[in-house]
């Protein structure tokens, strides 16, 4: 319980690895706020749930992270619950998949909100904060998308190159204020980001389902196996213990080997 007292801010955490990081976080006795979209009740499930299993307090904001005054209310809703926000992880993300020449213009405008400047809102709102506590960790989920390009993603491979950049700059400005900022880059994790995308990459490359799962997906990832929620979830607590201290600035792949070829 290394993190009791401590608040984290997790985004899109109503599924998938964000929803992994707030329960691996409270299960270290930190507090969590969460935040992403879904239906009412199942949410409130979550966050009672993880009152109840964890034994912390957990709180919901629905802002949608593609707008800055909804992200302002956030960042404030999380200080006036908790008094402050000493973890933030900037997790949420989609994903849309279409030739460069084909790809709708909205959805580019949507990623690169969602996928790097809300980092940049929620970050440059909470680093005040944990200077003045001497202690912080911020850490965003990037991608091997963060490393290497694939076809038909270009919103979202210049999204998460801009995190990995992002994540270096902020981490040297903060280098000697007891804040690390890292990011981590998973391979394939199995979410609905991931299942979501089948359909379209089914209709770019003119593929069956099992085509897109093992000639695709898999493809990538000489282990062939999906990373789990829980093993990003693990590696982010890590960087939240003294022990990860001098992890700063860094890109920490999780990959199954997809970017070492
Ligand atoms: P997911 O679709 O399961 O979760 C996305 C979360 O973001 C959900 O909680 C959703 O409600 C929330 N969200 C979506 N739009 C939002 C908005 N406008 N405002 C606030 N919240 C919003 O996806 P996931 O796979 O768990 O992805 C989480 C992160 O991990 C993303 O940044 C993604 O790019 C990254 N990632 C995923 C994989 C993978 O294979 N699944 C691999 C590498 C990186």
């Amino acid at each position: 319980m290394f993190l009791k007292g401590k608040t984290a801010l997790v985004t899109g955490s109503t599924s998938g690895i964000g929803l992994a990081y707030a329960k691996a976080l409270a299960g270290e006795g930190a507090n969590v706020m969460i935040n992403g979209f879904g239906d009412t009740a199942a949410i409130e499930a979550e966050r009672s749930g993880i009152e109840s299993q964890y034994g912390v307090k957990a709180a919901y904001s629905g802002a949608d992270l593609t707008k800055v005054s909804e992200i302002e209310t956030m960042m404030k809703q999380a200080a006036d619950t908790f008094g402050t926000v000493d973890i933030l992880i900037n997790n949420a993300g989609m994903q849309h998949v279409a030739p460069v020449d084909q790809f709708p213009v909205d959805k580019w405008d949507l990623i690169l909100a969602l996928n790097l400047s809300a980092a940049f809102h929620a970050t440059r709102l909470a680093v005040p904060g944990m200077r003045a506590k001497k202690w912080g960790r911020i850490i965003s989920t990037a991608s091997a998308h963060s490393l290497v390009a694939s076809p038909n993603k270009s919103a979202y491979v210049a999204a998460k190159h801009g995190i990995a950049g992002f994540t270096k700059t902020v981490a040297l400005e903060t280098a000697t204020d007891g804040i690390t900022v890292n990011c981590i880059s998973p391979g394939y994790v199995w979410t609905p980001l991931v299942e979501n995308q089948i359909p379209d990459t089914m209709k770019a490359r003119n593929m069956t389902r099992e085509q897109v799962m093992n000639d695709v997906l898999l493809a990538a990832q000489p282990t062939k196996q999906f990373v789990q929620p829980d093993q990003v979830a693990a590696l982010a607590v890590f960087l939240c213990r003294d022990e990860a201290a001098s992890i700063t600035g860094a890109n920490l792949s999780m990959d199954g080997g997809w970017t070492a070829g």
